[in-house]
């Protein structure tokens, strides 16, 4: 019998794998091969695919034979595709190793970047791009993305340090009163620092040197992605959206492209149509000179998609015929994750797009009118719970998100879907009073108890500073469908002053 194939390549216009292999290569590796076979521009690489996943777990945490040798040949064709090796110290390829099962789940394993970095090809890259804080920055970020997910040590024992250095950065460097230090404040010199430090942890919390074969570190992540699997969140997320039968993670070995490289690059995600209306427009926002993990820190700002396309139109311009593309591809809305690197554009990951309910039946009736699916088709992608949250107020989605939190206040625990308005009051009998007389209230209360049943039924909305989904406020507001958010927990409800601040 022929051994099985355990690791599929892509690059250059052509991948071993394609989109209907989402079981085995899972969704992230069957996008990146289809968009790779038809023509998009998709760094290479190669992923290993679920069954070794599943293998592992069924081995006592053994490789099936024959994956050290494959991998290793796919690493091969892939430095030899690109023209660069992987811990070279003159000019190192670099690659992502990235998780993804057959279902989304969205945040629950890992990923590492700028892999193949060590003290001596960071000095490569840091010649071959003439930009040396660049390549620092690089080194001190997979520093602590290889110490958190392979070693386990605490994200915070990093960040500490770099706090530390920022801090000293405001007493000396820069003036006084500036306000925050970014980390792009961070000059070389002090990165250099930062790694000094960043080893040092690493030292003190595996009790090993960081890595410096590149073999190594790649081994480490690969171990560290197929390890988050059987993560407690990920086990507990599976649960929760009862997601079984998946033979695994696949692991995804990605040539590195960096949005971080200065006023022509950056990084961001985007929506085929809009995810909270369903409209037919392009949708998304970009982080200018970011590398992705920032985009979630929050750190800057991000530009929309139309500021992308007066910045530089040729992207933007491109963006949307891959938008046009995968559409019509996969005959859904999609999610795509993009980086542009001095100027060029790289689709990173495409997926169907997470939507509301709204924009669930809008979406699937335009598709119908667009021929892009049958009448039976829409049906069956209305879920029943879509149908059901349509009927629950909601804040309109005509109002601009700027607005929105321009006006937001405090967030708390979403108890019972919806949306109501009125004027607080904060005792069950000012909004039964209030209500007599004909006027919307909101009660809010640091919690409630059997004796505020009235007001609660007299009022438009429950808010509450405390307790979770089984408080008493959330379990009376849920069997009359009335808006609710608890475990608001940044409130302070001063009953005696009727104030309530943040
Ligand atoms: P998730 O499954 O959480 O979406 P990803 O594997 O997509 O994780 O990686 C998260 C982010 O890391 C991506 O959105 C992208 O910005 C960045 N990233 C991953 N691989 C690469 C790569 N090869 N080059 C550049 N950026 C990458
Ligand atoms: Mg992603």
């Amino acid at each position: 019998m022929a051994r099985k194939k355990f690791v599929y390549f892509f690059g250059e216009g052509t991948a071993e794998g394609n989109g209907n292999l989402k079981e085995l290569l899972g969704g992230k590796g069957a996008g990146l091969a289809e968009m790779t076979n038809i023509g998009l521009p998709v760094p290479a690489g190669f992923t290993i695919t679920t069954e070794v996943c599943g293998i592992y777990y069924k081995s006592s945490k053994k490789y099936p034979p024959g994956l050290r040798e494959e991998v290793e040949k796919n690493l091969k064709r892939l430095e030899r595709l690109v023209g660069k090796t992987l811990g070279d110290p003159a000019d190192p390829l670099l690659v992502s190793v990235r998780s993804g099962a057959a279902r989304s789940m969205p945040g629950m394993m890992e990923t590492i970047l700028n892999l193949g970095l060590n003290d001596k090809s960071v000095e490569g890259l840091a010649k071959k791009t003439s930009n040396r804080r660049f390549a620092l920055d690089a080194y001190r970020r997979f520093i602590t993305m290889f110490g958190a997910t392979a070693m386990r040590v605490a994200r915070e024992k990093f960040e500490e340090e770099l706090e530390d250095v920022k801090e000293r950065l405001t007493r000396t460097r820069l003036k006084k009163g500036r306000g925050k230090v970014f980390d792009t404040d961070i000059n070389e010199g002090e990165l250099v620092e930062v790694i000094r430090r960043f080893k040092k942890v690493y030292r003190d919390n595996t009790d090993k040197d960081f890595p410096q074969d590149p073999v190594v570190q790649l081994w480490g992540a690969i171990d560290a992605v197929v390890g988050s699997w059987m993560a407690d969140k990920a086990v507990t997320y599976r649960r929760v959206e009862k997601i079984s039968g998946l033979l695994g993670t696949a692991v995804n070995i990605v040539q590195m492209v960096f949005g971080n490289k200065g006023g022509g690059s950056g990084t961001g995600v985007c929506f085929t149509r809009d995810p909270n209306t369903g409209k037919n427009v392009f949708y998304g926002d970009i982080l200018m000179n970011a590398q992705g993990e920032d985009v979630v820190a929050g750190i800057r700002t991000p530009i929309h998609l139309n500021d992308l396309k007066k910045k530089i139109p040729p992207i933007y311009r491109q963006l949307a015929e891959v938008r046009k593309r995968l559409e019509r591809r996969y005959r859904d809305m999609q999610d795509i994750e993009f980086t542009i690197e001095e100027g060029k554009l790289y689709i990173l990951q495409t997926r169907n797009g997470k939507r509301s309910p709204r924009a669930s039946f809008e979406i699937a009736s335009d598709m119908v009118r667009e021929k892009l699916i049958s009448k039976e088709e829409a049906l069956l992608r209305i879920a029943p719970e879509d149908i059901e949250r349509l009927f629950y107020p909601v804040v309109s989605p005509d109002i601009p998100s700027g607005e929105l939190k321009e006006k937001f206040f405090a967030s708390g625990i979403p108890a019972v879907p919806g949306a109501a308005s009125g004027h607080i009051v904060l005792s069950a009998k000012d909004a039964e009073d209030w209500a007599a007389k004909g006027k919307s209230v909101i009660l809010v209360r640091k919690e409630t108890s059997p004796e505020d049943v009235g007001g609660m039924h007299a009022a438009k909305g429950i808010l509450t500073a405390r307790g979770g989904k089984t408080s008493h406020a959330a379990v009376v507001a849920r069997g009359w469908g009335k808006c609710c958010v608890v475990g608001s927990e940044d409130l302070v409800i001063d009953y005696l002053q009727k104030t309530v601040s943040v």
